[in-house]
């Protein structure tokens, strides 16, 4: 990464500035170089591993080559379609057709103009989803993403690194950063810093359900480039939105990620009972999983799922840390994870019944794609806030609104700064949705910004 010292960038030679050096930031200063761009990326905390690099790394990308390679048959509107039976009432409609038609040029570019070794998952389904969609890296990581990310942005002509917080002004002729190294000028900002799921007077203010509750994403989201869009009269959309993560280990350091469910694994309370469909998604499960005794759930599953996790580096990850409890009978699992083996027992045989549609879920879950046999698996779950989903409101090119309803010139937002695709509590979160946003509407950003 080249520290760049201010002393070679003289007054408004960047044509853009960039707060955030993470999966939105990033990405659009790729695609902002790629057009020829000079862009100036500012990221005070590039040694603590911000939200990409924390996540799984899986984004939905409808329609690309990758996909229609593999056989696959997609498109944006069916995502669409997807998103907005998923999240009714809650889509951010000022981007959301916007993001769907831009992820299969996005995942294209970074294919195709840029190397990155980005590869159509076939295998990997998740809740909402009709088809399988997912892309990232193989296995799905978001630490080896963001490190190819990190890597193709750093020592590149056309796009300096600067390791330090600005103060950034806004006048006239665009924005000045201001750091102890020296001063930017640049006629275009990009906010892309993030959300404020670490700051807890914001969630508290803004998610007062989540307040205090275990938060399993990165300690940069400060919520500190989102306050510039509010300090200069920008409206924002949907701040009670929130990703969760109802499959996350207690103490939040590893997760089993989004599929086990799809895939036929339920969860049981301290009780051994069933309390939930466990289709409605990873996010939404989390308030449930939070409202048990303790605030936990335990996921059970079997070994032939466990079989079809290989390319989860989140699942991967949990197994390796011993969070993952095994036994060839149900009685046995029950005994280790130290619930009632007769209510267990009950719940995988009533979910089993459902699976071979013998009976319908009380409880109103649809799909059980399986009933689950010996082996069987479990871990222990808590429910987690992961990343908010609220931010400033933007066009669909990313452009900031402000209060008066015209755009603030030559200021965007994108990621977890700017308004996400769904909002309202966890429910409306559609696994994928952060990243398909960062780089979706990261695509649009990248387009408009203006080449001085
Ligand atoms: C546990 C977990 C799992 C997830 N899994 C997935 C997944 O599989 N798929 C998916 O689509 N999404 C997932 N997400 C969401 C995804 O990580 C986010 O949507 C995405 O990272 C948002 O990108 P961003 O650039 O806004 O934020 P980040 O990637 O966090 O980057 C923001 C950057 O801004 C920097 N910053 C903060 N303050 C300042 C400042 N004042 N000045 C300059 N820079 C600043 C931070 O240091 C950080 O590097 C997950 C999130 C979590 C927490």
């Amino acid at each position: 990464m080249t520290d760049t010292s201010h002393a070679a960038l003289h007054m408004a030679d960047a044509d853009v500035a960039i707060l955030g050096a993470g999966a939105a930031g990033m990405f659009v200063a790729l695609a902002a170089q790629a057009r020829g761009l000079r862009v100036a990326l500012f990221e005070p905390m590039a040694d603590t591993p911000n939200n990409f690099a924390i996540s799984g790394g899986l984004f939905p990308a409808a329609g690309s080559a990758l996909q229609r390679g593999a056989g696959v048959e997609d498109s944006p509107e069916a995502w669409l379609a997807d998103l907005r039976a998923f999240a009714p009432g809650m889509v951010n409609e000022n981007i959301a057709e916007a993001v769907a038609l831009a992820l299969p040029a996005a995942s294209e570019m970074l294919v195709r103009a840029c190397g990155a070794p980005i590869r159509f998952l076939p295998e990997m389904v998740a809740p909402g989803h009709s088809r399988n969609r997912f892309h990232s890296v193989v296995p799905a990581s978001g630490a080896a993403l963001h490190a190819w990310f990190r890597q193709a942005s750093s020592g590149k002509a056309g796009i300096e690194w600067v390791r330090h917080r600005a103060e950034v002004t806004r006048g006239p002729a665009g924005f000045e950063l201001q750091t102890p190294a020296g001063r930017i000028r640049a006629p275009q900002l990009v906010l892309a810093g993030g959300g404020f799921g670490a700051n807890a007077e914001l969630v508290a203010r803004f998610i007062p359900g989540m307040a205090g509750a275990l938060h399993n994403g990165s300690p940069t989201q400060d919520g500190s480039v989102l306050q510039l869009g509010l300090d200069w009269g920008a409206q924002v959309w949907g701040m009670d939105g929130y990703q969760g993560q109802g499959h996350t280990n207690p103490g939040g350091v590893t997760r089993l990620g989004m599929s086990i469910p799809t895939l036929g694994g339920i969860l049981v309370n301290q009780q051994g009972q069933r309390f939930i469909g466990e289709d409605i998604g990873p996010s939404g499960l989390a308030p449930h999983v939070l409202a048990q005794e303790g605030g936990q759930a335990l996921e059970v599953f079997d070994a032939a799922i466990e079989a079809q996790l290989g390319n989860h580096g989140a699942y991967q990850q949990a197994l390796k840390a011993g969070c993952v409890m095994t036994d060839p009978t149900l009685e046995g699992l029950a005994k280790q994870a130290g619930v009632d083996p007769v209510s267990l027992s009950k719940a995988v045989a009533n979910a089993g019944a459902c699976a071979r549609g013998e009976q319908a879920d009380p409880l109103g879950r649809r799909e059980f794609a399986r009933a689950l046999a010996p082996p069987f698996k479990a871990s222990w779950v808590t429910g987690a806030l992961s990343h908010t989903q609220g931010g400033l409101l933007t066009q669909d090119d990313g452009a900031v609104v402000h209060h008066s309803g015209e755009v603030i010139a030559g200021l965007y937002a994108v990621g977890g700064s700017a308004a996400g695709l769904s909002g309202r509590g966890a429910d409306g979160y559609l696994p994928g949705n952060g990243l398909a946003q960062a780089f979706g509407l990261g695509w649009r950003v990248a387009q408009a910004l203006v080449k001085g």
